[in-house]
């Protein structure tokens, strides 16, 4: 039998071949647009931290007093020791955010989707879920056991039409849908997904991970506190009854240590933050807007505007010309997104200057990407 590393040598090898091989590089984010790359200074269009929080005065000191009130780590499940005080006050934050009765924080937004999904529904279930839901919205769903069904990307007549057809073989249905997509930055039309689900008798669970932290009308809302509110973990919010039942039955809430109390503080002082200062989101979405006016492209409806290229190659080489210009942007190919749309994908914080996004138009033209 082959040695493992050879194997893998020969998987790596098809990997690089076809542009699709990855690999993390050394990056220090001291301000929250502003980024060391391998030595190298560039201004960030690739940080999911939209409001840069994960940078604030009063988010590092709400860490830095849990840190060393409760030390570093949690020590446990939140079902044995690890669920200390300031989760009660992180799930309230929440619920309040979100419009909801309860709150429930899971050790990651992928946590929460492969530990939520397959407590709600299993074989003989059926899953209806938007053709561009994340990868672990899908892995959720695999794991569950149900039957997996999808629909073009927004498409609400079609669901509709999967769940005419399909709905009565099953027991329970869920719709799965994100409410702002994490690669094209556009939103799903969740009242009319509300009123399908209602029609054919299914619940509705959205991914916020890339929302500004407003509510959906889904029955299950989950989310991340790693992207615009600047730190880490995942959370489901809902009704009291859901959150009591996921609590004794997703498995990636019960076998997993709870998150280190910094990290909850942050993530607390956050949403805070975001409640207080309502104006940051609009300086994102402003910040956006300026780039697709400039670029000649849809108006921006989030923080995420992509820029599809087509190739992998065409996609990582526009990447380097941006970066020798001084500007991060991420090249992202399949498997993250569809065969044949490798793009650029541009994220805006709502501490980008305008001045910088003229200049990283300048760059795109100089380039040769885009109008
Ligand atoms: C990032 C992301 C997740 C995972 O959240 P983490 O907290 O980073 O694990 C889930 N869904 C979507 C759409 C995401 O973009």
């Amino acid at each position: 039998m082959p040695a493992l590393d050879a194997i893998l040598e020969e998987k790596i090898a098809g990997l690089v071949a076809g542009n699709r091989f990855r690999e993390p590089r050394i990056t220090a984010r001291s301000l929250a647009v502003e980024v060391l790359c391998e030595g190298k200074k560039l201004q960030s269009f690739s940080c999911n931290d939209y409001l840069a929080l994960s940078h604030h005065p009063r988010v590092i000191a709400a860490a830095q007093e849990a840190l060393g009130r409760y030390g570093a780590g949690a020590g446990a499940s939140r079902l044995v020791t690890g669920n200390h005080p300031l989760y009660a006050a992180l799930e309230q934050e929440l619920a309040a955010c979100k419009h909801t009765e309860a709150a429930m924080v899971f050790g990651s937004g992928y946590l929460a989707n492969i530990g939520a999904i397959p407590a709600l529904v299993g074989k003989g279930d059926l899953v209806i879920a938007d053709k561009l839901v994340h990868a672990c919205m899908i892995d959720g769903i695999l794991l569950s056991g149900a039957k997996l069904l999808r629909f073009p990307h927004n498409d609400v007549e079609a669901c509709g039409r999967l769940l005419l057809q399909h709905r009565q073989h099953y027991r329970h249905c869920l719709v799965a849908t994100e409410t702002v997509f994490s690669m094209d930055g556009d939103c799903a039309p969740l009242t009319a997904l509300r009123d399908v689900c209602d029609r054919h008798g299914a619940w509705l669970m959205t991914d916020d991970a890339h929302g500004l932290g407003d509510p959906s009308p889904a029955d299950i809302q989950m989310g991340t506190l790693s992207k615009a509110a600047g730190s880490y973990g995942g959370y489901i919010c809902g009704s009291h009854t859901l959150v009591r039942y996921l609590r004794s039955a997703a498995r990636s809430f019960i076998f997993a240590t709870g998150l280190p109390p910094a990290t909850v503080a942050a993530a607390a002082e956050a949403l805070r933050i975001i409640r207080e200062e309502p104006e940051r989101k609009q300086r994102v979405l402003d910040n956006a807007r300026l780039f697709t006016r400039l670029m000649h492209l849809p108006e921006a409806q989030s923080p995420i505007v992509p820029f599809t290229l087509g190739s992998e190659a065409s996609a990582l080489q526009a990447a380097q010309l941006l970066e020798d210009a001084g500007f991060l942007v991420a090249a992202i190919r399949p498997p993250t997104v569809p065969e044949g749309t490798a793009r650029l994908r541009f994220t805006f914080s709502s501490e980008h200057t305008p001045e910088q996004i003229h200049l990283l138009h300048k760059a795109m033209q100089h380039a040769g990407i885009g109008a």
